[in-house]
């Protein structure tokens, strides 16, 4: 499992008694992994900082200006992701661990072991998160256009509804949903066709990789040709085979962007049984998708929906793809974020 060092390595931190030692060495580790600042000048002299004792304040330590005049002190937490924060350094790398290891946990098993104390708190503090992936995300679109596709890739596309559903369908939307709205999704999948010529006599043809694809997902107001070939000719490289179900309204329109477009139901070409198991894929995408927006209860406001959206396609592309997997990753964006 990648990532298993990493995260022993918090859990020894942060678990057992909280002596001033232990807060000590998290706080030495944080710094090392540039979390929180390893360096501080005093705002009024400009003098180096020391790091200091202070028993009395929640992370034990507090840099102090050694200037003999000046002795101005300034929090562990300065410039930090947990700046504003009551919450001991401690319990939020908890929530920090937690929330890299996947979006199924819910509010009430943070509560149990004791991470915040209030459900307020916590919703502080998973928004402060998925900041943090919506901002790696950003940059990620910038650098480099989060394009899905290619020679040997598949695409599934596909629509889906996002809302939550009403127990007695009595009253409004709650608030930010005006008008129905769709999430599309494209979902980049490698090809698990054998090259030809590649097959050794007697080797069985592998069969189909479970991976898990690179998602990208949209919200939308229409599925029209006008909202969606856009974002098809934005994201996904030319030349990808791209799967949709039969009807389609920009079906004509992928062609001439030099796609090849392929329909589920009636498909005669050789990649008609390789499309039928990528179709399964989204199926199966959007099924875990839903079910943890509706879990965290994701999809209340539109913005909030976006941010899980976000955070989704956050454990596909980054999470998943760091060499200490995603609490390496989920460091490494709180560190750029936070600089
Ligand atoms: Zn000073």
């Amino acid at each position: 499992m990648r990532g298993l060092k990493l995260a022993t390595k918090l859990i020894g931190l942060t678990e057992g008694k909280k002596t001033t030692k232990k807060h000590l060495k998290l706080i030495e580790w944080l710094q090392k992994k540039k979390i929180l600042r390893g360096k501080v000048k005093c705002s009024r002299c400009h003098h180096k900082m020391k790091l200091k004792k202070k028993i009395a304040s929640v992370d034990r330590f507090e840099w102090r200006c050694q200037r003999r005049n000046c002795k101005r002190k300034k929090s562990i937490r300065h410039k930090s992701i947990f700046t504003r924060s009551k919450v001991s350094v401690f319990n939020w790398m908890k929530f920090v661990y937690r929330f890299s290891q996947g979006l199924r946990l819910r509010q009430l098993d943070f509560m149990m072991d004791n991470i915040a104390r209030s459900s307020r708190t916590l919703s502080r503090m998973a928004k402060q998160l998925r900041e943090v992936c919506v901002t790696a995300m950003e940059r990620l679109r910038q650098r480099e256009g989060q394009r899905i596709g290619g020679r040997r890739h598949f695409v599934v596309i596909d629509e889906s509804h996002f809302r939550h559903k009403r127990k007695y369908g009595r009253g409004r939307m709650a608030g930010g949903w005006k008008r129905r709205k769709w999430v599309f999704g494209m979902l980049g999948v490698q090809s698990t066709r054998m090259q030809p010529g590649r097959r050794q006599p007697g080797q069985r043809p592998r069969g189909p990789r479970r991976r898990s694809g690179k998602p990208v997902l949209c919200l939308v107001e229409k599925r029209g040709r006008r909202e969606l070939v856009p974002l098809i000719a934005h994201h996904v490289k030319r030349g990808s085979c791209v799967i949709s179900d039969e009807w389609r309204a920009y079906r004509n329109a992928l062609p001439q962007l030099g796609y090849r477009h392929f329909t589920v139901n009636h498909s005669v070409s050789y990649v008609s049984a390789e499309t039928g198991a990528h179709t399964q894929h989204i199926e199966r995408a959007w099924r875990s998708y839903k079910e943890t927006v509706w879990r965290l209860r994701g999809n209340r406001t539109e913005q909030l929906l976006i941010d899980h959206l976000y955070v989704i396609e956050w454990h596909a592309w980054l999470g998943g793809k760091h060499q200490h997997g995603p609490l390496g990753r989920l460091l490494y964006d709180m560190r750029l974020k936070y600089r």
